[in-house]
């Protein structure tokens, strides 16, 4: 579903990632870890191109991540982001958060959205929410709503950036458990998070990134009891 060679950012003299190879398969979950500064975020944000990279490719559903127009529009329906801050619309109700961008980019009858963008917000919980603001909800409902408004647009595979850790430790739960059923419906999902518990449950695979590079990659169980390198070692003492 991602498939990406030879991936290399920098900002100025500083190169923030390298040499990245990494294959998502269709129905995949991957958690990426590492500690801060690692390039998790840059490497989430060439994948849907909010940041350009300096060479290597990126295909997404076998189309390479394009440059511009309709096709990078395309692909920004296709991956969908959820990130630290909720980034929601704050003038605008839950419900119109959810489910306007199907109607303006994806053309869908407005009526046909507001249908989906219900059944999405009862499928993350929060449905009796629909009419109220973003600041009118807690912040785990926020961000169940970011999942809600993302998933609107049926999305291939699914970005996130550090999706709990803006949230008070009491609702990081009812995020991640929203993530696990995605991950169990098949979705293709691709996540940056320390949740270890979500990692050990709902991953496929870990890979652990340092300085810019893929450090390890292993599944879950093997990573958490043998990590083989010294920075995954150091990394897993203080986050487990
Ligand atoms: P964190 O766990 O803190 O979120 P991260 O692994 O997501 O870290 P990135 O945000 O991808 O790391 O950043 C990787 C490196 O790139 C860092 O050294 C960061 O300072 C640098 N960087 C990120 N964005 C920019 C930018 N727009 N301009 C310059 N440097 C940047
Ligand atoms: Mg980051």
């Amino acid at each position: 579903m991602v498939r990406i060679r030879g991936l290399r950012k920098s900002y100025g003299e500083h190169v923030v990632l390298q040499d990245i190879d990494m294959d998502i398969a269709r129905g995949e979950v991957v958690v990426v870890a590492g500690p801060s500064g690692s390039g998790k975020s840059t490497l989430c944000r060439c994948i849907n191109r909010l940041e350009v990279a300096d060479a290597g490719d990126i295909t997404v559903a076998g189309r390479p991540v394009p440059l511009e127009g309709r096709e990078l529009a395309r692909l920004r329906a296709e991956v969908g982001m959820v990130f630290q801050q909720f980034n929601l619309f704050a003038h605008k109700t839950v419900l119109q958060n959810v489910s306007l961008a199907p109607v303006k980019v994806l053309g869908r009858p407005a009526e046909q959205a507001r249908e989906r963008a219900m059944e999405l917000l009862d499928r993350v919980g929060v449905a009796a929410h629909a009419a109220k603001f973003p600041a009118q909800l807690s912040g785990g409902q926020q961000q169940r709503v970011a999942i809600a408004r993302a998933l609107a647009m049926d999305p291939k595979v699914m970005l996130f950036d550090e999706p709990t850790s803006a949230l008070d430790p009491e609702m990081v739960n009812e995020v991640l458990e929203v993530m696990k059923a995605l991950a169990a419906d098949g979705m293709t999902m691709v996540a940056v998070t320390h949740e270890m518990g979500f990692a050990r449950s709902a991953a496929d695979r870990v890979v652990f990134m340092d300085a810019g590079r893929i450090v390890e990659e292993a599944a879950p169980e093997e990573f958490f009891s043998a990590p083989r390198s010294r920075r995954a070692q150091e990394f897993l003492s203080k986050v487990l």
